[in-house]
């Protein structure tokens, strides 16, 4: 069977190796490079159990074990490590806590609440070395990488049956939009539920191999009004990423033209001075900005486009994107090969739970499959 996945982002790359290690033939169509957008740019942070309670939790929990096994099987080299998380606040409010104990690096402005996970429960990757991962140990069963934007499908008697790029189409038994926040542009060729981008910017510090493996969840309510809750990761390839400071600035079309609002990397930037002297002495490796896909319900779209034969569909997997990928693309595998998951149930993320099929939407749906 030969699979065309639309987008190089860690959900299309994991959905690549798990549909090549099965022998499935697959071409992964990325518009600008692999990992260019949040799966490159992300905080790569684990969780076993932070989605317990929700409809998420069995997906995050076979994810989990799943980066430790590919971390291992793969001999990965995408800095997987197991972590000791803590919570706390930052500014005036940290000089009025009780002091707990928290990592030897953070400053006095900072007072750690509580520890909130152990390295029983959380973990990391780097986020762009596991996307390029997941597509190397994909190329190496068969897949291949096509640098290229999709701008169409090919639809005949109701199966979707290629992809239009540039110049030229490809032919393909079965189609997976994994495009992110630009599963949107899909819209207009499927009856696909809306996919939302919503912008984070972070910074990425030469701190050197002197951090150990201590990941901070803060808040500070900063002068101007504005509730503000940084992340800090150091890494295990001596470099720490911070983010903390979003914004509901529309996504341009092209992932290239993605920038920094301004601002935004300046107030990042001094928040991390007070943070920790470790950050203020740092050399900034990368001032970045990057946007979630986020879903109208909060969940994920995984499974088969309804009403279109041979499209399938998954994004929308907002903060949790690096952590859901294994088990997303194990399940989609499952689905795509033989009929049903059977790793995970994807009826919580089905699309046809927020895909409304109003007249007019299935009017332009069906012009644009004949
Ligand atoms: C600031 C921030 C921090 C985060 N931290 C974490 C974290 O610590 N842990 C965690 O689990 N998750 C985290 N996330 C979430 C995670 O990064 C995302 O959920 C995940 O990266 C989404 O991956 P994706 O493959 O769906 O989309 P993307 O990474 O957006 O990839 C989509 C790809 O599609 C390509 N594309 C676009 N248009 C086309 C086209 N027409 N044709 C072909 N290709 C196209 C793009 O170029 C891009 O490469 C964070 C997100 C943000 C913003």
């Amino acid at each position: 069977m030969r699979v065309l996945i639309l987008g190089g982002g860690v959900i299309g790359t994991s959905i690549a190796y798990h549909l090549a290690a099965r022998g499935a033939d697959v071409l992964v169509l990325e518009r600008s490079t692999v990992a260019c957008a949040a799966s490159g740019k992300s905080g790569g942070f684990l969780a076993l159990d932070w989605c317990d309670g929700t409809p998420l939790m069995t997906l995050a929990r076979r994810s989990f074990a799943l980066h430790a096994q590919l971390a291992n099987s793969l001999g990965g080299d995408w800095g997987y490590r197991r972590m000791t998380t803590y919570a706390g606040v930052v500014g005036e409010s940290a000089a009025r806590m009780p002091r707990r104990a928290g990592p030897g690096w953070i400053s006095s402005e900072v007072a750690i609440s509580g520890q909130i996970g152990s390295t029983g429960t959380t973990a990391q990757v780097h986020p762009a070395a596991f996307t390029k991962g997941m597509l190397r140990a994909a190329e190496a069963r068969g897949a291949n990488l096509r640098l290229g934007e999709a701008k169409g499908l090919l639809c005949r008697g109701g199966n979707v049956i290629g992809v239009q790029i540039e110049g030229e189409t490809l032919d393909g038994d079965a189609v997976v939009i994994a495009m992110g926040p630009w599963s949107v542009l899909a819209a207009r060729w499927l009856p696909l539920p809306p996919v939302f981008g919503l912008k984070g910017h972070s910074l990425v510090f030469e701190t050197g191999a002197t951090l150990p493996p201590e990941a901070l969840f803060l808040e500070y309510a900063d002068p101007a009004g504005f509730l503000l809750s940084p992340e800090i990761f150091p890494r295990a390839d001596g470099t720490t990423y911070v983010c903390g400071v979003s914004s509901e600035s529309p996504i341009p079309i092209d992932p290239d033209h993605v920038a920094p609002d301004e601002g935004a990397i300046d107030r990042l930037k001094a928040l991390c001075d007070r943070m920790s002297p470790v950050l203020a002495r740092a050399p900034v490796l990368a001032s970045q900005a990057c946007y979630r896909p986020v879903t109208a319900d909060g969940l994920p779209l995984i499974g088969a486009v309804p009403g279109a034969r041979g499209a399938y569909v998954a994004t929308g997997h907002s903060v949790w994107g690096i952590l859901n990928a294994p088990a997303t693309a194990e399940a989609m595998a499952e689905l795509i090969l033989d009929g049903a998951a059977s790793t995970v149930d994807l009826s919580p993320f089905d699309p046809a739970r927020l895909a409304a099929l109003d007249p007019e939407r299935a009017a332009v749906t069906r012009g644009l499959r004949s």
